[in-house]
């Protein structure tokens, strides 16, 4: 039945039916603990019970009207989001995902930058999304190859290379620097503080924008609302989709108002983007998210399963942010070992070869992360000594 579907996914092994939470129940009944949550999208959990309300009443109200018209719950979610920003007052564009929010972000430095001030720099190892532009600033020149010719204007440097963005940064053809605070599908790589303050320094001096993708790491994630706010650095793009509508697609790009004001009527737009029922569930994600204390539930969460983790025979090192991490393994055998907890009824992700990603719903228990760590230890435990052999 499957292959009406393009091929564009590997060959899926179980399909899930129903979630509550942390859990997840495939079409045999079977139970697993969801420790991917959709890839860092359900932060509250599978079928929350004030999103599942939100969605339904509105859509008994008000489902779409087009943005030729005006709608009420978008501008207040969009100031929940510019007072959880708390940097400089800021305007908000709605969009439908994350490579969409790159988008945004893309076009408005390139109207910002204007006198062929285009270029954005971005890291090796990013990942940006899969539209021809954001698949150009993701820094991974493999998936690059077959889509060529791509959209001009993205040079990389090397991940926390502040030398390298200093070389790339050429204030007449750049228009912005682009990073992520935790380079997520590159491998769960954290930015350092330092690095942050120096790029933030060096787009000063150079009045180039410097703007964050906070798709991956935003709303709570972290353990901070956002990613950058652990650097003490006031970004002047903030792009964010994932988490926001914990499962229903919405995505956006802030900006600070100087800087959004680029934009004119007519710059940017999107048929779906902001309207009233994508945004009615970020409202009730974001109403949940505050009332919860998402980024304190991350830091005690995942200080729980980092050190869970580390005592776990074959993982080498846990890196991450709250409850955005990965467990180095002691042997390339991340994929058999993903394949492995899935079976055992564990939901994690290989990163890379060596590396298990964990992000589960920053509402986990602390039951649910003992049980994870517990079935990873046994699928470890289970696994063919490694030629290099265990820790
Ligand atoms: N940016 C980052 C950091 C991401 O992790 C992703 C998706 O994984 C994207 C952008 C693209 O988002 P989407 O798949 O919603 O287009």
């Amino acid at each position: 039945m499957n292959d009406v579907l393009m091929h564009t996914y590997p060959p899926q092994t179980v399909t899930f039916v129903r979630g509550q939470g942390t859990e997840l129940f495939d079409d045999t009944g079977k139970r697993y603990l969801d420790f991917l949550a959709g890839i860092a999208v359900v932060g509250l959990g599978h079928s929350h019970p004030a999103v599942a309300d939100a969605i339904s009443e509105q859509s008994r109200i008000l489902l779409h009207v087009s943005n030729l018209f005006g709608t009420t719950i978008g501008p207040e979610v969009a100031a929940t989001l510019d007072r959880l920003i708390a940097t400089t007052p800021g305007r908000v564009f709605f969009c439908n995902s994350g490579a969409e929010a790159n988008e945004c972000a893309i076009k408005l430095a390139r109207k910002w930058g204007g006198h062929g001030r285009f270029a954005v720099v971005s890291a090796y190892g990013s990942f940006h999304g899969r539209t021809l532009a954001t698949l150009h600033a993701t820094g991974q020149p493999q998936k690059h190859e077959a889509f060529q010719p791509l959209p001009e204007g993205f040079r990389h440097v090397p991940w926390l290379d502040i030398d390298a963005v200093d070389a790339a940064v050429d204030p007449t053809s750049v228009a912005a620097v682009l990073l992520e605070p935790v380079q997520g599908e590159g491998g769960v790589m954290p930015a350092t503080t330092e690095y942050f303050q120096a790029v933030r320094r060096l787009c000063d001096e150079r009045n180039v924008l410097f703007m964050v993708d906070e798709v991956q790491t935003g709303l709570g994630r972290t353990g901070r609302w956002f990613g950058f706010q652990h650097f003490g650095v006031q970004p002047d793009v903030i792009t964010m989709a994932k988490a926001l509508g914990n499962g229903v697609p919405i995505g956006a790009c802030w900006a600070r108002a100087e800087v959004a004001d680029a934009f004119e009527p007519g710059d940017h737009a999107t048929t779906f983007g902001g309207q009233p029922l994508a945004t009615s569930a970020a409202r009730a994600v974001l109403a949940v998210m505050e009332e919860e204390d998402v980024p304190a539930r991350a830091v005690a969460a995942g200080a729980r399963l980092t050190k869970a983790l580390e005592a776990v025979d074959g993982v080498t090192a846990v890196r991450g942010l709250g409850l955005l991490l990965a467990a180095e393994l002691s042997a390339p055998i991340a994929k058999q070992v993903a394949a492995d907890a899935l079976t055992a009824g564990l939901v994690v992700n290989a990163v890379n070869d060596r590396a298990l990603r964990l992000a589960p719903p920053l509402l986990v228990t602390d039951d649910e992360v003992d049980e994870a760590v517990a079935i990873l230890a046994t699928v470890l435990q289970a696994q063919p000594v490694a030629p290099e052999g265990r820790r």
